[in-house]
């Protein structure tokens, strides 16, 4: 069944990203002058910034209540932080096309133009989308469960993994939102929600390709595949943010969780005589070709349209494709139960 390898994409995604952290742009000592100033300034050129000067002058000192809160504060200085690197990354871009230098990368990341604030308006735009996939699909999926297919006695669904599939809806939505907010804007702490997020959602997906390949029904079983993955998946978040943000280690956590999974499902896929075989199929090239977009890093188009946006902007049909699969997936067990109760 299903679709295991975009929502591997979808994790290993920003699992990638994070490990090209120290990049081209950011190692120009020009470069890092002009942060280093404008972190002790405030201001690049004549541009002042306002979370920059607040941080300088002290202000917070006599400010009321919920300015001196340490997560206000923090904020403050990440916003200072971003706005310092970015508006010094346009001067450098500027620089560096005025001598006919191609654009490079700064932390990780190619430099986008800001659009109304957002850093990176396309893939915010696309994340939307693909949150907005993802409640459309669980929704139809609910209606269907509880108002078109039949019910058993006590007004529970047939489905046996009916739970487990809002729970992936929930997660997909979480995930897709940190995702919106972190490319909106890259701060420590958006950082952070986004990574986490995208790792519980991976690791989330994994134990439900067990559990639904191997056809788990029972309890006891469930837990003993769940409970050594989630006690895994929880230390890994803890660690990334309590401990060290290392993208290295979290690539590779990210990479074979995403291949484990990715086996599952093709395995089943080629063994199951499941109807909604060709869904899966469809997701499964549609996934691989989405792939491409990500090694295939190309600087963003106009400052706007990079291979990640792209990336983003595929998985919103084979979401789409992917729920309804799912949908499939509880009509055909329902009446292949119901048979059986019969
Ligand atoms: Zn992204």
């Amino acid at each position: 069944m299903v679709d295991p390898r975009w929502i591997t994409f979808i994790i290993v995604l920003p699992c990638l990203v994070g490990v090209l952290d120290a990049s081209a742009g950011d190692a120009d000592p020009l470069y890092r002058d002009c942060v280093r100033e404008c972190e002790t300034t405030g201001c690049v050129r004549e541009r002042c910034f306002t979370n920059c000067k607040f941080l300088l002058n002290g202000s917070s000192i006599d400010g009321p209540w919920y300015m001196q809160e340490p997560l206000f504060l923090h904020w403050r200085q990440w916003d200072c932080q971003s706005d310092c690197r970015y508006h010094c990354m346009v001067e450098r871009e500027k620089e560096r096309a005025a001598v006919n230098q191609g654009p490079v990368k700064y932390h990780g990341k190619w430099p986008f133009r800001r659009l109304y604030g957002f850093q990176e308006p396309v893939s915010v735009a696309f994340s939307a989308l693909n949150l907005a996939m993802h409640f459309h699909g669980w929704l139809s999926f609910f209606i269907l469960l509880h108002y078109k297919l039949p019910l058993k006695q006590d007004k529970q669904p047939y489905y046996d993994f009916t739970g487990l599939w809002h729970i992936y809806a929930l997660l997909s939505m979480n995930s897709w939102f940190w995702s919106a907010v972190f490319h909106s804007r890259d701060v420590v702490l958006t950082e952070r929600l986004d990574y986490s997020s995208a790792v519980a959602l991976l690791g989330y997906s994994l134990i439900l390709a067990i559990l639904r390949s191997f056809n788990v029904r029972d309890e006891a079983g469930r837990v003993m595949v769940a409970a050594p993955l989630l006690a895994f998946i929880t230390t890994h978040i803890l660690y990334l943010n309590n401990y060290k943000m290392d993208y290295g280690w979290n690539m590779q956590v990210c990479v074979v969780m995403a291949v484990t999974q990715l086996v599952v499902w093709a395995v089943w896929a080629g063994v199951t005589h499941h109807p909604s075989r060709w869904k899966l199929w469809i997701v499964v090239v549609g996934g691989g070709l989405a792939m491409l977009l990500e090694i295939y890093d190309f600087p963003p188009y106009k400052g706007y349209v990079d291979a990640h946006a792209l990336w983003h902007a595929t998985t919103v049909p084979l979401t789409f494709i992917w729920w309804s699969f799912i949908r499939d997936d509880a009509e055909f067990r329902t009446s292949n139960l119901i048979k059986k109760v019969k």
